[in-house]
């Protein structure tokens, strides 16, 4: 069956409050890869009615970004979500969701502004609202989020847990092509030539596995030896940080568990990517 098209805030109202059973979200900014699809496949096993939005949500782009050039194609989306039997897909318009007298903002501290939050100081200020209101329009019982923005799936745990949301959050595993590129929607905008160079994002992380596994543990020189393998591959570095998951605080010693983040531009995009070393 196609799943119900809903484009206004009231009308999702109105559909939700009849709804029973577990509800499940997956919010996106549509042009869907295989990444999203494995969050729907994954609400789809854990709940019993699967709720996509689909919202480029302006207030996360700063100004010199690329939110007029973000990709879409809706059409697509609907095609391929209507595939996987999703119940419902939510996408309202930016009017909808910021009209003009738009004044009230979610803020996390400090875990926004280290990591993607040091060149991106207003994004997630904007995740976190737009989720916020998402979550207060849809009230699902689970929500699915992606491994691969895993600052934000941080820092929204943390909001749900400070701000009460009752709902649960499901991290999901990053979802990459075969040579080890994590699928993102921004991966359009490279060169054939700078497809082939972003792969040292996940080369430079499997490396940092391989230096734990051979007993190296210092995370300085860690990062000197995968900062060597992107720079040969042109990518030019926003950060590498060595992460206590929970807290994100930078840890100078390697352990079992902990995360390996990092931003990376190849041919004027930004890319992110990161592992847990085990
Ligand atoms: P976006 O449309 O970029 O806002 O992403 C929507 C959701 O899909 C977020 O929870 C992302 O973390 C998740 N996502 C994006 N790319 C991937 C990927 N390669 N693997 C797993 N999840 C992903």
């Amino acid at each position: 069956m196609k799943p119900k098209l809903i484009n206004s805030i009231e009308e999702m109202f109105a559909i939700r409050k009849h709804l029973t059973g577990v509800i499940g979200f997956v919010p996106t900014m549509g042009f869907l890869h295989e990444g999203h699809l494995s969050l729907v496949r994954e609400a789809k096993k854990q709940t019993d009615i699967v709720i996509v939005s689909i919202f480029v949500n302006p207030t996360q782009f700063s100004a010199n970004e690329d939110l007029s050039e973000y990709p879409r194609n809706i059409e697509r989306d609907i095609e391929l979500l209507t595939d996987l039997e999703v119940d419902h897909i939510f996408f309202p318009t930016d009017e909808q969701m910021y009209p003009e007298d738009y004044k009230t903002w979610v803020d996390v501290d400090k875990i926004t502004q280290v990591l993607c939050g040091r060149s991106r100081p207003t994004h997630f200020r904007g995740v976190t609202t737009i989720v916020t209101k998402l979550m207060n329009i849809i009230d699902p019982d689970i929500m699915f989020m992606g491994e691969k923005d895993f600052q934000q799936l941080v820092v929204l745990r943390q909001m749900a847990k400070d701000l009460n949301f009752r709902t649960k959050i499901v991290g999901c595993s990053i979802v990459r092509e075969k040579d080890g590129l994590a699928l993102s929607s921004r991966n359009k905008y490279l060169s054939p030539d700078g497809r082939k160079k972003a792969l040292c994002l996940n080369k430079s992380l499997l490396l940092a596995q391989k230096l734990f596994s051979g007993n190296v543990v210092s995370s300085n020189k860690i990062i000197s030896h995968m900062t060597d393998l992107i720079e040969d591959n042109e990518g030019i570095i926003d950060y590498i940080e060595v992460l206590e998951p929970k807290t994100l605080e930078h840890i100078p010693e390697l352990i079992s568990g902990c995360r390996i983040a990092l931003a990376v531009v190849v041919e004027n995009t930004r890319l992110i990517d990161n592992i847990k070393i085990v």
